[in-house]
């Protein structure tokens, strides 16, 4: 603990004052092992690991003071929005679209169909996020949450060869997880904000968001678990991105008509998968020709919409050249 213009800062959970190791066992078992996790939780989450109410309301305050994250005027808002940062998706055009690359403390999803390049342009992040900040990267790790077995190390070797970076030691700073089914999926991002800390990550990968709760939901009369489900998933992971001014990525797949998945059905059980405002959704599809590729952005909390060309080549993910 360090006294800084007479403000407490707490290193750990367990510095927290009343909060021993019973009770710091209890909030790692939930998934909140950091002070910047506490600063962010719901008196209920920390109440439904079985801490009193008013004990949580004083180690939430306490964990907020202590990491200056109680935002409550407008001027402090625009604060912790003067620390977004940028990550390149690895085509300026596509980065152009995106008003200067993927941004920190919001998700992006990208959906589109089998093969459109969702998780290349994963891998792609997961390279370009250990790029230095002047050539669009953010100097730190990522992590994969994979749910279909899609991470390929090999290729990131190829991706990073590519942009001139040491190949070993970038498949090393991707910290790698397969999610066996959508629970486990869930638990898997509850429990990283050690990882992230430890690892430095800025970039959150959920590849795919949706498979397993697909797969897994299938009647009509269990939409509203699903839904409800995915978006408590998608809170956990825009609180991570919040809390470590990360990059958050999911993808999604759809069938030929895009906005067909989340149709009437879903709608009806809560509206939109996340209405998040800070949520920017990115339709990617094959143009004719093997790897060149559209990506339009289709929501976005303050840009227009838009298309842009780019490519999928052996290199990554790329600008089309001119005449090409
Ligand atoms: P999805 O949207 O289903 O996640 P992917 O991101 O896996 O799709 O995209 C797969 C496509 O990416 C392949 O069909 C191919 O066009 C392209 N691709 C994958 N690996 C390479 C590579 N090494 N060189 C060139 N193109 C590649
Ligand atoms: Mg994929």
């Amino acid at each position: 603990m360090k006294e800084e213009e007479g403000r407490k800062r707490y290193k750990e959970v367990e510095d927290l004052p009343g909060v021993g190791p019973a009770t710091t066992e209890k909030l790692k078992a939930m998934g909140f092992s950091t002070v910047e996790s506490l600063a962010i939780a719901t008196i209920r989450e920390l109440v439904a690991t079985g801490i009193g109410e008013k004990q949580a309301a004083k180690m939430i305050n306490e964990a907020r003071d202590s990491i200056t994250l109680t935002f409550l005027r407008a001027d402090e808002l625009l604060k912790m929005r003067e620390n977004v940062a940028r990550l390149t998706t690895g085509s300026k055009v596509l980065d152009e679209l995106l008003g200067g690359g993927l941004e920190t403390q919001t998700i992006t999803e990208f959906y589109g169909e089998y093969g459109s390049g969702k998780s290349q342009i994963c891998h792609q992040l997961c390279v370009n996020v250990q790029l230095p900040i002047d050539r669009g990267g953010l100097e730190a790790s990522a992590l994969y949450i994979d749910t279909e077995n899609t991470l390929r190390p090999e290729r990131i070797v190829q991706m990073a060869t590519h942009l001139g970076l040491d190949p070993q030691k970038t498949v090393r700073n991707i910290i790698y997880a397969e999610a066996y089914n959508s629970d486990h999926q869930i638990l898997l991002l509850e429990k990283a904000d050690a990882k992230i800390k430890e690892n430095n990550i800025r970039l959150i990968i959920v590849d795919s968001l949706t498979g397993h709760f697909r797969s897994e939901y299938l009647g009509r009369e269990t939409l509203a678990e699903r839904q409800q489900k995915i978006n408590k998933h998608m809170h956990r992971l825009i609180r991570l991105a919040q809390a470590f001014n990360a990059v958050a990525v999911v993808t999604n797949q759809v069938m030929a008509k895009p906005d067909a998945f989340f149709g009437e059905k879903v709608e009806a059980v809560g509206g939109h998968i996340v209405g998040h405002t800070s949520h920017t959704r990115i339709f990617l599809r094959k143009a004719s020709g093997g790897r060149v590729r559209i990506g339009r952005l289709v929501s976005s909390p303050y840009l227009p919409e838009g298309e842009r060309v780019f490519k999928i080549t052996e290199d990554g993910v790329e600008d089309v050249a001119e005449g090409e």
